[in-house]
């Protein structure tokens, strides 16, 4: 019987620690707790579909970042479930890499699971939160991000509560226009909290808005406004700025550490730039045969007749569909690897908890049989071309993955 643990996380190198740093005061690399709580079910007697997460990969893409970096640490912001990859999975393995100095998040909830799943390097939110939910993150020792106008007020009660100073980022908005304080009145903002002993400023940020021209402006913003602090004497931490795109596109956005995401879990920012960097993919997708049958000429598979076959043919039927977070729009354009071949999914082929393939005029598949429907096993299912020929965003396509997941893991 072999257990849904032993699929989750693939790569022998994940409990011997081959990406842990030898240097004093760097956390040892640890093996996700979350795997640790996965149902001991048999995969070899069940039909669920399941995800992969290869470790190896994404160790690969880290080290890949940090050369494009020149060398520079690296935060890893592992964000939305890590797109759909499990943050208690992914977090854990990123951060068991020496070039990685910390974990950046998007939500609460997130870090303080991470945390749970035994990351111990540094951690910020890039978020400005509610002030329990501060002191939560706080006694987790998640350093804060601060852009409100009332930052320095709500900062002084939590560190008063806390009865400690509050280590914090601060987030400049230099034209993203999205969050961050508006650079254009930052300077006295951050001369005010520089000046009060419960705050503690770890470091300073912008966020680009991954156009070349406008980026170039930003980062000049950026430095105007951390040279004028610097002429007052006001020390801003660890700078930075460059998240995937701007790693590949603006070297000078590099500053202290770069602060990156999709190019972690093997997404290009660019079709230009892939002779500039080999990233992998990280995970597989994979799911049973759990149905093989023949059809006559002129009959049909799925709904709507999409496909109608003009021969005696082979069908094999995957238990997996979109409820899943294999897109709906791969039918009909995408392969899947079994035994080594490849085989098309049929046009209309993808329901809400199935998939339908041709295997053509020999039964080449039997019921048992592993697909994989995404990975690195073969250009042709590659997640990125899945993505390209289902024309979705690849962050989106496997942002779907999170319920397949949670099924996983509980
Ligand atoms: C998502 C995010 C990043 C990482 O972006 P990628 O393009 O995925 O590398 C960096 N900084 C902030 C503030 C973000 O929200």
């Amino acid at each position: 019987m072999v257990s849904r643990r032993r699929f989750l996380v693939t790569s022998a190198a994940l409990a011997s620690g081959a990406c842990a740093s030898t240097s004093p005061g760097v956390p040892k690399p640890v093996t996700p707790q979350s795997a640790r709580r996965l149902r001991p079910g048999g995969l070899e007697s069940g039909y669920d579909p399941w995800l992969e997460i290869d470790a190896a990969a994404l160790r690969h893409n880290v080290r890949e970042v940090a050369r494009l970096a020149g060398g520079r640490p690296i935060m890893a912001v592992v964000k939305n479930n890590a797109y759909g990859l499990g943050d208690t999975l992914v977090g854990p393995l990123l951060s068991s890499c020496s070039e990685v100095v910390g974990i950046a998040c998007a939500r609460v909830d997130e870090a303080l699971a991470m945390r749970k799943a035994g990351v111990s390097k540094p951690m910020l939110i890039l978020c400005e939160v509610a002030e329990d939910e501060a002191r939560e993150l706080v006694a987790n020792s998640v350093m804060l991000s601060c852009w409100f106008d009332d930052s320095r007020t709500r900062l002084e009660r939590v560190a008063q509560r806390m009865r400690k100073p509050i280590s914090v980022h601060l987030f400049v908005d230099t034209g993203l226009n999205r969050e961050g304080m508006p650079h254009h009145r930052a300077l006295p903002w951050i001369e005010d909290l520089a000046t009060r002993k419960s705050i503690r400023i770890q470091g300073t940020y912008h966020m680009f808005v991954h156009d070349l021209e406008y980026d170039r402006v930003q980062h000049t913003r950026f430095l105007a406004l951390v040279e004028a602090a610097r002429k007052r004497g006001i020390r801003l931490g660890t700078l930075h700025a460059a998240p995937t795109f701007e790693l590949f596109y603006l070297p000078e956005s590099r500053l202290d550490m770069v602060r990156v995401s999709n190019a972690l879990v093997g997404n290009y920012p660019g079709e230009d730039v892939r002779d500039r960097a080999l990233l992998k993919p990280v995970f597989r997708l994979k799911a049973r045969v759990i149905r093989v049958e023949q059809i006559q000429a002129g009959e049909s598979a799925g709904f709507r007749r999409g496909f109608i076959t003009d021969r005696p043919t082979w069908l094999a039927l995957l238990s997996v569909g979109h409820t899943d977070g294999f897109p709906i729009t791969a039918a009909g354009t995408c392969r899947v690897l079994i035994n080594g071949h490849l085989y098309p999914i049929v046009t209309g082929g993808i329901s809400s908890t199935y998939t339908i393939l041709e295997i053509g005029s020999e039964r080449r598949v039997e019921v048992g049989d592993t697909a994989t429907l995404m990975g690195a096993d073969d250009p042709a299912i590659d997640p990125l071309s899945v993505a390209a020929k289902a024309q979705l965003p690849f962050q989106q396509m496997i942002t779907k993955f999170s319920a397949l997941l949670r099924r996983q893991l509980t």
